[in-house]
């Protein structure tokens, strides 16, 4: 299965018969990525797999693997950073479902028999990207902007001690 936005799912069927669905789809699809990526291009590999636990809870286990390019939030330059997410999703329905749901499970609510594949890797991807991203300090420029201010900031005792003798 490829990239079909329109593409959506039934994690219960797809769970009863053991599932597994991959595919990829193009980064600049994602609305809610809107603003937050510096470059658009590209496309994202996920893959789902569905299945019941013990206690007969429908379990989609997500992995989405990614190369996005953000902003570096202290040179504004391009930063090229790989995703890898990898998460154990459990089909919540109501509050009941919620608060039984084992620790290592993140709550999935599902409102209608059909969830949208796209929706879903954009929620995960979401959780995975980096508030705030920033290059390594010795490959972002931004960093040598600061320290040459800093350093030209610092009082040249020298220079303090001519404008005194000059009194
Ligand atoms: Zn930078």
């Amino acid at each position: 299965m490829t990239s079909d936005l329109s593409q959506s799912i039934n994690p219960l069927r797809l769970a009863k018969a053991r599932k597994q669905i991959k595919g990829s789809l193009q980064v600049g699809s994602f609305g809610r990525l809107e603003g937050v990526l510096l470059d658009k291009s590209g496309e994202l590999q996920y893959s789902l797999s569905f299945d019941f636990d013990e206690a007969r809870t429908c379990i989609v286990e997500c992995t989405i693997d990614a190369r996005l390019t953000f902003e570096c939030q202290r040179c504004f330059k391009p930063i090229a950073i790989d995703i890898h997410k990898s998460s154990l999703l459990a089909i919540v329905k109501d509050k009941d479902d919620f608060d039984a749901l084992a620790q290592e499970y993140e709550p999935l609510e599902l409102d209608e028999e059909h969830i949208s594949v796209e929706e879903l890797v954009e929620d995960e991807l979401l959780l995975a990207i980096p508030l705030s991203p920033l290059h390594s300090e010795d490959d972002c420029s931004g960093k040598q902007v600061l320290d040459k201010v800093n350093a030209d900031a610092k009082p040249q005792p020298f220079a303090v001690l001519a404008t005194l003798k000059k009194k």
